[in-house]
């Protein structure tokens, strides 16, 4: 009883505070582009809809008692492996999932994203809310979950299987509660978050799917109850030095690979790069060469460079190529036998950005948080929302409630001590936003 009486306190205080954002016109002004529309104009509709909404209300008191079929849910998907670029198994379990759900028009994109559409009264808005797929675990990682109480493990349970089961809850949420919205709802399952994945199915979503046609993006990943509003955008370089390599010896006094990587780094490695914007590099893996008395034909280095300033980021970047030119620049002036060429391939490439602190998709996102007794706070990150951010298009990442430890290690674990409350959150974020 103290459970239904505590869900009933909950469901009233975000049918208010949902409102109110209306009522101030935050919600509202996603339907007429990016000025918030006139307090008069918002209030009637928007007040009188929500409050009366019993759909709405109907919705949220049902997701306690909904949680536990929620988390088997997580589990089974996150027993799916979904390695970087193997997504299709997982893929194909949502899919079903979102057969069951009546979702319309349900589909895998060219690239592998998993679609559905939840029509509303108009096609637009249109809000997308999506979970990734994919995870950083390698083919043949085992993905078997164990349980302790309410603390499940296995690598991907938080990152992202967590957000694909509350983008379920949020469908299935809506459809207990009959919730109709004046909008429509896209449900995406996608692929490519991580790493080299380069947010690829973001890519396609919005360069090609659904382009020109998504008016607002809630991305869900990973645990607890934060906002990512802030895009840090990224450029990821594989870069290799050849030569003709020869005995360490015998073809002593030839360019060495090794010794142009090692010059080319060691300048990356004394860049001074500002606090604000926060600017990062890392040379994250190295390799090449044959044998220790060999001089190697081919090295090869790549670097992380990161900021969510956009001009910062292009900075560093091109830093960074001059910092390479010049290390073979030096190798083949160092020594007269043979030529050191280099090749610079961009392997990740993740633009960066902002979404206002004033722009309605985050002052409502604040607004239900704090409806709900939750902990409202904005960040920082690079996720799926980089791609929609850097295109204008108001955008925000949130976590699907519960907390977690060890992403992308193979501890990682996700603790469902009222997780439900993330899963709440996200359904009355999507109804509040889906208008
Ligand atoms: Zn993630």
């Amino acid at each position: 009883m103290q459970d239904r009486a505590r869900a009933d306190k909950l469901w009233h205080r975000v049918a208010v505070l949902c409102a109110v954002a209306i009522a101030f016109g935050a919600v509202a002004a996603l339907t007429r582009g990016r000025e918030p529309r006139p307090l008069k104009e918002a209030a009637p509709d928007g007040f009188a809809l929500l409050l009366r909404d019993p759909a709405l209300q109907a919705a949220l008191a049902g997701i306690e008692a909904a949680e536990p079929a929620l988390l088997d849910d997580q589990v089974a998907f996150t027993e799916i492996p979904a390695p970087p670029f193997g997504e299709e198994a997982r893929a194909a379990r949502l899919k079903q999932v979102f057969e069951a759900l009546r979702l319309r028009n349900v589909r895998i994109d060219a690239v592998g994203n998993v679609i559905g559409e939840r029509p509303g009264l108009a096609p637009r808005p249109n809000l997308v809310v999506a979970a990734h797929l994919d995870t950083v675990f390698p083919e043949g990682t085992r993905v078997k979950v164990t349980r302790e109480g309410p603390v499940l493990r296995a690598p991907g349970i938080a990152d992202d299987g967590r957000g694909l089961a509350v983008l379920v809850g949020v469908a299935r949420a809506l459809e207990r509660g009959g919730v109709c919205t004046p909008g429509t709802i896209t449900f995406v399952a996608n692929v490519g978050e991580e790493g080299l994945g380069d947010l690829r199915g973001m890519k396609h979503l919005f360069g090609h799917e659904l382009h020109g046609r998504v008016d607002a993006f809630v991305s869900i990943d990973g645990t607890g109850h934060g906002i990512t509003n802030v895009a840090v955008g990224s450029r990821r370089y594989r870069v290799t030095f050849t030569g003709p390599g020869g005995h360490s010896f015998g073809a002593f006094g030839t360019v060495n690979p090794a010794h142009a990587l090692g010059r080319a780094v060691a300048a990356v490695a004394d860049f001074a790069v500002p606090h604000a914007p926060k600017v990062t590099f890392n040379v994250g893996r190295v390799g090449g060469g044959t044998s220790v008395n060999a001089i190697p034909e081919a090295t090869w280095f790549e670097i992380d460079l990161r900021s969510a300033d956009e001009a910062a980021l292009a900075s560093i970047d091109a830093r960074f190529k001059d910092a390479v030119e010049r290390a073979v620049r030096r190798e083949n002036a160092r020594w007269a036998a043979g030529r050191i060429d280099v090749a610079v391939e961009l392997v990740g490439n993740r633009p960066a950005g902002r979404t206002s602190e004033d722009s309605p998709i985050v002052k409502t996102a604040l607004a239900v948080s704090r409806a709900l007794g939750l902990p409202a706070s904005l960040g920082e990150g690079s996720t799926d929302a980089n791609v929609p951010i850097a295109l204008g298009i108001p955008a925000i990442t949130v976590g699907g409630g519960g907390h977690s430890s060890g992403a992308h290690t193979l501890a990682e674990s996700f603790d469902s001590t009222d997780s439900w409350k993330g899963t709440a959150r996200v359904t009355a974020l999507v109804f509040a936003l889906a208008r």
